[in-house]
């Protein structure tokens, strides 16, 4: 593809966002950014100055603290704070269970808003970027020139997340998404929502190779055409 792109791939926890978004920018040679482990990551260097997440306000006070790192290649994303791999830290259960209600502080969004408007645009120049999230079509990025909305059965994605950590039973899962979801959807400030003109992917008949597939096929429609006009 000769003219840059982003991908704004949104959708609600375990609609398989992350493998799809991966599996595309390896194979169209794009960036990929993880919002969510920026959530994560600001979640986790709250627990660890003992920030009490569920107090907004001491949340807002900390915001602009941590020094979150994201590393943008598909193959090997890599997150950091203050200078530390967190990677693994911040899927655990603690950063889990805490990330949605700090990710419904204004300043926390506002933050990690202007993270991430940076690392696309720092992308833009080597050929584009697929960014995953809940907001990236309809606040992070509206000039997307793909919008994707990916669902699936929850228990479809309480399975594949299951199989994912290798551990844990569906239903607990199943549960904590359907929680996240609940507070992703109904938060003020940049709520999970489909974009408009966003293309809704049922993902639950698909195996990954087939979604991965679509998408490629969505995005290369897109693009040349854009370019042949
Ligand atoms: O995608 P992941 O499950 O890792 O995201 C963790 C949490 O981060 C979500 O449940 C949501 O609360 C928050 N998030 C968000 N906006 C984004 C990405 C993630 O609010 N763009």
């Amino acid at each position: 593809m000769s003219e840059s792109v982003v991908v704004a791939m949104d959708g609600p926890s375990g609609s398989g966002k992350s493998s799809t978004s991966r599996g595309v920018a390896q194979r169209l040679g794009l960036r990929y950014l993880d919002t969510g482990a920026q959530f994560r990551a600001m979640t986790a260097w709250m627990l660890r100055h003992d920030v009490d997440v569920h107090d907004p306000e001491a949340v807002s006070a900390h915001a602009e603290k941590p020094v979150i790192v994201s590393g943008t290649d598909p193959l090997a994303p890599t997150i950091t704070v203050d200078g530390e791999d967190v990677a693994v830290e911040i899927r655990s259960e603690q950063v889990t269970a805490a990330v949605s209600p700090v990710a419904t502080v204004p300043a926390v969004r506002a933050r990690l808003l202007d993270l991430q408007r940076e690392i696309i645009a720092g992308a833009l120049p080597s050929g584009g970027i697929v960014v995953e999230g809940r907001d990236i079509g309809s606040v992070v990025w509206p000039d997307a020139q793909v919008k994707l909305y990916l669902t699936a059965d929850a228990a479809a994605r309480a399975a594949r997340r299951t199989a994912e950590q290798g551990s844990g039973s569906v239903s607990t899962t199943e549960a904590d998404l359907l929680r996240r979801d609940r507070i992703d959807s109904s938060r003020a400030t940049a709520p999970l929502v489909a974009a408009d003109g966003a293309i809704h992917l049922d993902t639950t008949p698909y195996d990954l190779e087939q979604v991965i597939d679509l998408v490629v096929g969505i995005v290369e429609e897109t693009v040349g055409s854009k370019a042949s006009r």
